[in-house]
């Protein structure tokens, strides 16, 4: 293993999702739904398997179908208007649009800034881009995380080339408001930078937080590559399909690098994440409403439990702060909670630079059915 990746290892979700079968413990660690996503977009994916559509390489920027739909939906939800044949660019999933971007757009010595916690992926794919990673911490407060607009505009120096965010944010939950996204977009005008933002939660949001797209702010649709993905919005995370949108230009480079990553992305499903996202508003109203349930059941039980719980505005995660039960190492933690109550989890600090800023935080995944959420707690109240 080459010097740029060594410090990476093993996913931790990887690791901890092993954990959980050998353990036989429930696994709230890896963020994936325990149920299956519409059965009429499963009976969609078989219609385009047995018709022969996508069976063979599909067409690289992705099938037309499905480039058509990501348009309409970035228009209809947001305003952003782009056109499907030279702004959309379908990918193996938001894993890998990450990766793409990255590459295409990042010179060795380029500086990134991303939010702290990060989403692993990201520090991994700015090191195979040869550039450097800038981390801004969010910062708990007062029952959220909160991010520091002095910091991050410190942060930015004459090499930065990019900032990478993520909203809602994985793991804290945190939804950026317009009055942040406005700060970072005039900070990305003013200094020249292009942003990659990963959006792959964005019908993921309670309550009163709604998610804005920072491609829809002044200024900002020509630096913008914008990322989603079918995995989280239609609980089909092993289909992996994703996307991003973006100016020609930018489209153009981060396929580029596609074309090497994978060539072109799965065909049948495209067809069948084509119909998902013309699914009527109700499928996205109770994918809301269901979640938001079982963020407060989990939340509650850990609230009983002891934790000190920052409910999240945003995604399918509930990070805690373990050191009311009397615990400061989340690793630790992490690994003796399937032996002590069989629940497995994941420990925030893999997330940071600044480890010891992430030492006492634990992430636990809602997005599983509220019988094993209603066991998981139970179990956790012996702790
Ligand atoms: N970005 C974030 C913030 C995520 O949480 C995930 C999935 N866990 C991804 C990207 C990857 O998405 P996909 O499965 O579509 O590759
Ligand atoms: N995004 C999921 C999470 O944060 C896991 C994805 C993965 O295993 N790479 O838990």
């Amino acid at each position: 293993l080459n010097r740029r990746l060594a410090e990476f290892g093993t996913t931790i979700f990887a690791e901890m999702s092993a954990l959980a079968a050998r353990t036989g413990s429930i696994n709230l660690g890896q963020g994936f739904p325990d149920t299956d996503g519409p059965e009429e977009i499963r009976e969609a994916a078989v219609r385009a398997l047995r018709d022969g559509r996508g069976n063979q390489y599909p067409p690289g920027p992705g099938v037309p179908e499905l480039r058509t739909a990501v348009a309409e939906h970035q228009l209809k939800r947001y305003g952003l208007a782009y056109d499907p044949d030279t702004e959309v660019l379908i990918t193996a999933g938001a894993t890998e649009a990450i990766a793409a971007s990255l590459l295409a757009l990042l010179e060795p010595g380029d500086e990134v800034i991303a939010l702290e916690p990060y989403y692993d992926s990201y520090a991994a794919c700015i090191a195979m881009a040869g550039a450097t990673r800038v981390p801004v911490t969010l910062r708990p407060h007062e029952g959220a995380y909160v991010l520091d607009l002095d910091e991050l505009r410190a942060a930015v120096t004459d090499r930065t080339r990019l900032i990478l965010l993520n909203t809602p944010h994985n793991p804290t939950g945190t939804v950026l408001t317009r009055t942040e996204l406005t700060a970072i977009a005039e900070l990305a005008v003013a200094r020249d930078l292009l942003v990659v933002t990963d959006e792959v939660y964005e019908h993921l949001v309670f309550d009163d937080a709604a998610h804005l797209p920072i491609a829809s702010l002044p200024g900002m649709r020509e630096r913008t590559v914008t990322i989603g993905s079918a995995g989280k919005t239609f609980s089909f995370t092993g289909w992996k399909v994703g996307w991003i949108t973006a100016t020609p230009e930018l489209t153009s480079a981060v396929r580029s690098a596609k074309q090497f990553l994978t060539y072109v992305s799965s065909g049948p499903f495209q067809y069948a994440v084509a119909e998902a996202l013309r699914l009527p508003e109700t499928y996205f109203d109770a994918l809301r409403a269901d979640l938001r349930a079982k963020r407060d059941l989990l939340s509650d039980g850990l609230e009983r439990a002891g934790f000190a719980v920052y409910r999240p505005a945003g995604t399918y995660f509930v990070t805690t702060d373990i050191r009311p039960l009397g615990e400061t190492d989340g690793f630790a933690f992490c690994r003796s909670l399937p032996e002590r109550c069989g629940v497995v989890a994941i420990p925030n600090a893999v997330f940071y630079d600044h480890r010891e800023e992430g030492a006492p935080f634990v992430r636990f995944a809602f997005c599983k059915r509220s019988d094993v959420l209603e066991q998981a707690v139970s179990r956790l109240q012996g702790l």
